[in-house]
């Protein structure tokens, strides 16, 4: 399957050794949040009674799926065919692709990576139902498909309805297909910031997918599950009872953007575990100082980092390279060579730039996982 070449880890990342010695920039992981962040949500699922499925497309690391299933997940969820590829040969077995696959290249692929774990994906054209339905055939294999429903993104899906029957149709019918569910994920409203008003809008999504739901079974189609759901929605998409299954991803890590949303207060609390660990490496003037981690290090595509302790200096990106980090008159600041852990605005294009997840404990390094995912986005 997949391998790639990779940097080692940062020097100083040895098990045993004092986060202060571990150089930058870094990308940490505090152990014992990441575990706490774990168990709350696994609780949330047992106690709700929907199943978990967590998006690996969040961590890209099987030490960290492999902590979910332990906590009772089902299975994990992958965005694209290459992050599941490089989780099923790390050991993962049961793995979701939340998206479509079309074209010869992915399919192949795709029939071969059945041949080794559970693996479903996403379909929304019958086009590409048919073209599924020949590999496996040809590959011997059974695929087990979802149709997506469009729930209100606008983005991929089939609208509600006859639509949806159709595809269900087709793949029940296929020899080598099965049909394994609905898909009902809506992205673009995981960071809509009053709890109220993501309620609302789950509910308004929530509600495209039952339409889906019931139009399958008024004529007689058996649908096993419906998925979706992420860090802003699921405590809202668990409450309605049109999912059986929930996908959160980011929880596991948090971020900067995540953090302006208001909480649900039926919702557990989830902290943040991830960090963008920098050096000072320029203090050329008492407004400012110089970071080596810009954004290259720290994707700016959900807002710049925040600096946890350091409530009063804001951090302006000035390049790739460079994170200029604005100090008010009269602040204290963190002197030359001084390290910094930065929350970073969006977890999954952050840990996307790294190849290791250095874990922390107390401020010491327990150990050091690859972001086998990392790069992974064909
Ligand atoms: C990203 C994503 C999730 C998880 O979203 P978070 O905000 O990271 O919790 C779940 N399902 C699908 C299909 C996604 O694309």
């Amino acid at each position: 399957m997949r391998s790639q070449p990779r940097m080692r880890p940062p020097d100083g990342a040895e098990p045993g050794s004092v986060l202060d010695h571990v150089d930058t920039p870094a990308l940490l992981v505090d152990l014992d949040v990441l575990d706490a962040n774990i168990a709350t949500m696994a609780s949330f699922a047992a106690e709700t009674g929907v199943s978990l499925r967590p998006h690996a497309k969040a961590h890209k690391c099987a030490e960290v799926a492999r902590k979910q299933i332990a906590a009772g997940a089902v299975g994990i969820c992958c965005q694209k065919l290459s992050e599941a590829e490089a989780l099923v040969a790390a050991g993962l077995d049961d793995v979701l692709v939340t998206n479509e696959l079309v074209g010869p290249a992915k399919i192949r692929r795709l029939v071969e990576l059945a041949r080794h774990a559970t693996v479903a994906a996403c379909v929304d054209d019958p086009r590409n139902v048919a073209e599924l339905a020949a590999a496996a055939h040809g590959g011997d294999v059974v695929l087990a498909l979802l149709v997506e429903v469009d729930i209100g993104d606008g983005r991929c899906g089939a609208p509600p309805g006859e639509a949806v029957v159709a595809l269900a149709d087709t793949i029940e019918s296929s020899p080598g297909l099965r049909f394994a569910g609905l898909h009902a994920y809506r992205g673009g409203i995981q960071h809509v910031r009053s709890a109220a008003e993501r309620r609302d809008a789950a509910h308004a999504a929530d509600e495209r997918a039952r339409i889906a739901r019931e139009a399958l079974a008024a004529r007689g189609i058996r649908c096993d599950r419906v998925t979706g759901g992420g860090t802003g929605t699921f405590p809202f998409d668990a409450e309605l009872g049109v999912h059986d299954e929930i996908q959160p991803g980011s929880y596991v890590f948090m971020d900067a953007d995540y953090a302006r949303n208001e909480p649900a207060s039926t919702a557990p609390a989830f902290a943040q575990s991830l960090f963008v660990w920098s050096t000072v490496m320029s203090a050329p003037s008492s407004d400012r100082v110089v970071l080596d981690a810009g954004t290259k290090s720290l994707p700016p595509d959900s807002g710049p980092p925040t600096i946890p302790g350091w409530p009063n200096l804001e951090y302006r990106s000035a390049g790739d390279e460079h994170g200029v980090v604005v100090v008010p008159p009269g602040s204290a600041a963190p002197s030359l060579g001084e390290k910094l852990a930065l929350v970073p605005g969006h977890c999954d294009p952050t840990v996307n730039l790294y190849d290791w997840l250095v874990c922390v404990r107390d401020r010491v390094v327990v150990d050091v996982w690859p972001v086998v995912g990392r790069g992974a986005s064909y």
